[in-house]
């Protein structure tokens, strides 16, 4: 079965490789205190700045999961207010956990069709948070670097937190121009799922510290004191620590890692134009998710093209949500191969 899933996605084909390196090596069984972790830990962080081009000066923290990301942006970067920017189910469910532990949260929902214009909308207060969902991975579309250049410049006191759980790692990002990238390792990264991912800029380090919230394991000041010790908090998924460390050591740069992911698209698209019973869930291109493509029919061609699929060795993303019956989802992620996805075209090419 070749995995088109949007995540839980298809692995890295080197990945069984790796687990097992990992156990002949003693990893399985490491003491995450110890020097041979420490060293590790900074030789994948190290890759993971030069890879994907983070600055030098962005602190790297580890946690289980993106929902677990949010939770600790709630916690520890939130003091009075913050803003969600959202036009899907992920935007939405990360204003949602987050209105559950701060009150002040407040949603500013924009339509999938429309691209995010900020000047539309009031970031109250100088040093709250904004939080935008960079690639919604229900519906495929996104906001572009530039969007998020706009709103740091209008905003510069905020606090910028960005959700990119589903293109970190598929394409390139503007690091400089928000303070917090969160993100988990089993879609773009094409790692099995248990690790989530936060980037944090020098401003929101020192934001966190002078709030100094240290209620919980997961505050993001006791994770900055311990990530500057190279270890962290709690006992890691030091597997998954490992897996990222093998596969940043083996990707190309994200340069070259954008420019497949950007040709990619631009195949898929030119196999819909020629394909009318399938269509791009969006119509307005400027706004299209380059990693996660939903592609929308009506329900009896959707429902017969999943089973056929599945018979066909091919798994789909399912719709999400209230899309579930009208569309399905392809993810458009690296570790997926040229040949799977000619397979995939040729297959979606012959149903009717
Ligand atoms: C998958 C996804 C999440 C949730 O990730 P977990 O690692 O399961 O918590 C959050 N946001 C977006 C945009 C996603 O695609």
């Amino acid at each position: 079965m070749i995995s088109f899933y949007p995540g839980p996605s298809r692995v890295y084909d080197q990945v069984p490789k790796y687990v097992k390196d990992a156990h002949a090596a003693g990893i399985l069984s490491m003491n995450h205190r110890s020097p041979e972790f420490m060293a590790m830990m900074k030789k994948t962080l190290t890759l993971l700045k030069r890879k994907l081009s983070i600055p030098k000066d962005y602190t790297i923290l580890f946690t289980s999961s993106a929902t677990e990301c949010w939770e600790v942006v709630a916690q520890s970067w939130i003091t009075d207010k913050s803003f969600h920017l959202y036009n899907g189910a992920f935007g939405q469910k990360w204003y949602d956990y987050t209105r559950k532990l701060k009150p002040g949260a407040t949603a500013l929902p924009f339509d999938r069709e429309a691209v995010l214009n900020p000047g539309q909308f009031v970031f109250e207060g100088t040093e709250n948070v904004i939080c935008i969902t960079q690639n919604e991975t229900s519906n495929g579309t996104q906001v572009s670097n530039e969007l998020i250049r706009t709103i740091r410049a209008g905003n510069p006191q905020h606090i910028i937190a960005v959700d990119v759980t589903s293109s970190l790692a598929g394409v390139k990002l503007d690091f400089s121009a928000a303070d917090i990238w969160l993100a988990s390792v089993q879609k773009c990264f094409g790692l099995p799922a248990g690790l989530g991912i936060m980037i944090c800029s020098p401003g929101a380090v020192e934001h966190a510290r002078a709030i100094d919230n240290r209620q919980f394991y997961n505050s993001a000041v006791v994770m900055i004191d311990m990530i500057g010790k190279w270890q962290t908090s709690f006992t890691p998924n030091v597997m998954g620590i490992y897996l990222l460390m093998r596969v940043m050591e083996k990707v190309k740069p994200i340069n070259a890692i954008h420019k497949l992911t950007a040709s990619r698209y631009k195949n898929w698209m030119k196999m819909l134009d020629k394909k009318p019973t399938l269509r791009h869930l969006i119509r307005n291109e400027a706004v299209r998710s380059l990693t996660v493509l939903p592609l929308e029919a009506d329900e009896k061609t959707i429902s017969k093209i999943k089973k056929s699929a599945k018979e066909n060795g091919f798994l789909l993303g399912d719709g999400y949500g209230d899309l579930k019956s009208t569309t399905l989802r392809i993810a458009n992620f690296p570790a997926i191969t040229d040949r799977e996805i000619k397979a995939l075209m040729k297959f979606l090419a012959g149903q009717r």
